[in-house]
């Protein structure tokens, strides 16, 4: 299955998971397109670019920027700023707490070392309480492993283990944008389950990983941090329940044509050797399943959009509609059932009477 992902993503390092991927592809289990993108490590950024439709989303360089600075403040002097608020915020009953930075191993040991050192605290929790830093943990995503690095875990006294997810959105008088408090808690509950399930690997209690993960943001304009407990307890049940519904990465991949590439090998110059419409052909040899929820949390949507409205579909009106239109493929067939102009086939007569009546309303309103 590796040489085959190796192959659709063409010879360019592969272009690494995060816990904000996997959040957006719990949100649309039933694209096979993304799963397959993501599964290859393909650069979707860089695709959706190349072929014409770059995201209308992204962190500017300056946020960044900002970003980074903040979290080094949050880290240095082996986390004693982040020291200072779990005292407050969990009560831990400690003044001094080890610190592991991960990433002194090299990149090919981490993921091995990372569980080594959780093993040990698990197993020494009485009397530790250790910050571990770019830890990375497995998560089997559609039965292909992906790997992640959350910003820390803290360990607590009392052998509870807490994600920490730190941010550079600013809570202004105790309040953050919902939106952005809800894309963090989505994130964090994806490496709370990798957590929960790197424990159960090594014989462990999962329950061990706190559902409360603390969110740590820069406090009113300034750069002074605030922690915040965030409960993702929804946010674990959705993403179980979605990653239990998607297609396996095997199975995808016996759907698509021998030898489809998404190649985007670079010249000398750093521009990708491939034509925009060839890379688009392959693309679409590939089936998505676009949703206006896409335009926030994909790269490809733009791309998506375009597709899905070239092909009249029923997807650019959301998922509730495009469910409740089950079995009618795409706008003209659901306009010619409302209008009357089409007889509904066999199995169609509900979605048409209720189509018929929504149409016969919408005349009466605009009459
Ligand atoms: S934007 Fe396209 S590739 Fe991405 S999840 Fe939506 S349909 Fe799938």
């Amino acid at each position: 299955m590796n040489g085959r992902l190796d192959e659709l993503r063409g010879p360019v390092p592969s272009h690494p998971h995060d816990a904000r991927a996997i959040a957006a592809l719990a949100a649309n289990p039933g694209c096979a397109r993304r799963a397959l993108l993501d599964a290859a490590g393909v650069d979707k950024d860089r695709t959706a670019r190349h072929v014409g439709f770059p995201a209308p989303f992204g962190q500017s360089q300056f946020a960044i920027t900002r970003g980074n600075v903040f979290e080094a403040l949050v880290k240095e002097n082996g986390c004693a700023e982040l020291l200072r608020l779990l005292r407050e915020l969990l009560g831990l009953p400690v003044s001094e707490v080890g610190y592991q930075d991960v990433e002194n191993v090299g990149a090919h040991l981490r993921h091995s070392h990372t569980r080594a050192l959780i093993d040990r605290a698990a197993r020494e929790s009485e009397e530790t309480a250790v910050f571990y830093d770019h830890p990375l943990f497995s998560l089997e995503i559609a039965g292909h492993t992906s790997y992640l690095e959350p910003d820390v875990v803290a360990f607590q006294l009392g052998g509870r283990f807490h994600i920490v997810e730190i941010k550079s959105f600013g809570v202004i008088d105790g309040q953050a944008e919902p939106q952005k408090v809800a894309g963090a808690a989505r994130q964090a509950a994806v490496y709370v389950l990798a957590l929960r399930t790197l424990l159960a690997e090594l014989g462990h209690d999962p329950e061990r990983v706190s559902h409360d993960v603390v969110l740590v943001c820069p406090e009113n304009f300034a750069n002074r941090p605030t922690a915040t407990l965030v409960d993702v307890r929804k946010q674990l049940a959705v993403l179980r329940r979605q990653l239990a519904r998607m297609t396996r990465v095997d199975r995808l991949l016996e759907g698509i044509p021998e030898g489809l590439t998404f190649d985007l090998a670079p010249d000398r110059d750093g521009v990708p050797t491939r034509s925009a419409q060839e890379l688009a052909e392959a693309l679409c040899q590939v089936p998505a399943r676009y949703a206006p929820d896409c335009l926030s949390t994909c790269d490809m949507c733009m791309f998506c959009r375009d597709e899905a409205r070239g092909n009249g579909s029923t997807d650019l009106l959301g998922r509730q509609v495009r469910d409740e239109l089950g079995g009618v493929s795409g706008m003209a067939e659901a306009l010619g059932l409302a209008e009357g102009t089409l007889e509904p086939a066999e199995g169609q007569e509900e979605v048409a009477r209720l189509l018929r009546t929504a149409n016969l309303l919408r005349e009466e309103c605009l009459r």
